[in-house]
């Protein structure tokens, strides 16, 4: 091909334009040339990128075959952080011996997965029952106004409830809990709530003397024919009922 070139040249070369307009069909030539080549390389990469999809998507089909048949569910084969693991990043098909290897990669994930999923559940449910719980503390407490009722978490945090957070924590999941449950629970546990209820009043008393001498009140008052009013909303209460007052303007 040079020696061609090199022979046209050699016969041409003394007429100027002639060697122009043999270059400008030589550089023509050399652009289709390089379009060409560059059109070429695209197609060859994207259909080799196919390709690789196609293996890369075979072998995750493949082991989500064999895993599900191991009992494993969609709630994990279907994962985000399991499809597109990199694990199925290779475009190699699966044979007998690299699952061998394979597997146990892609089960530890899978157990990670189920068992993040197996706590989000635990959580939401035992956040369910106590859910249940308030709403049959707020009936009681809102059916008996004559009664003062701790806040249920004072009751939790004391341990006065001891059985009732045993039922919550330690019922299986699968067994659901209604609100009967809790309302008789909190009838048998009455005693107990009432017993907390005398000394949650006193020690509260203890905090609001404390507070009102701080505040400058130091005369000789009987605070259980003191009546207060609250500055936000403007209801008038007394203790012990202020202890419960539970402000709908804060
Ligand atoms: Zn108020």
């Amino acid at each position: 091909m040079f020696e061609h070139h090199l022979a046209k040249y050699k016969e041409i070369k003394r007429n100027r334009s002639a060697v122009e307009n043999w270059n400008r069909e030589k550089e023509q030539h050399l652009k289709l040339a390089t379009s060409h080549a560059s059109q070429c390389r695209i197609w060859d990469s994207n259909n080799r990128g196919t390709e690789q999809k196609r293996l890369r998507n075979e072998r995750r089909q493949e082991a989500i075959k064999r895993l599900s048949a191991s009992g494993w569910g969609p709630e994990e084969l279907r994962h985000m952080e399991f499809y597109y693991h990199r694990l199925f990043e290779l475009s190699k098909p699966i044979t007998e011996r690299t699952w061998n290897n394979l597997e146990p990669q892609l089960v530890r994930v899978l157990r990670r997965l189920k068992y993040r999923r197996l706590e989000k559940e635990r959580c939401y449910s035992l956040k369910s029952r106590y859910k249940l719980l308030k709403i049959a503390y707020e009936n009681k407490k809102y059916g008996n106004r004559l009664t003062i009722y701790p806040p249920l978490s004072d009751l939790i945090l004391d341990g006065i409830l001891g059985s009732i957070d045993d039922t919550i924590w330690n019922t299986p999941l699968e067994q659901k809990l209604t609100i009967s449950v809790f309302i008789d629970a909190l009838h048998d546990a009455a005693a107990e709530i009432a017993e907390f209820s005398l000394k949650w009043i006193k020690q509260n008393s203890l905090d609001l003397t404390k507070l009102l001498r701080r505040s400058g009140l130091d005369g000789d008052y009987d605070l259980r024919t003191t009546i207060f009013s609250c500055k936000y909303c403007g209801e008038k209460t007394w203790v012990p009922r202020i202890f419960m007052h539970d402000c709908y303007y804060l």
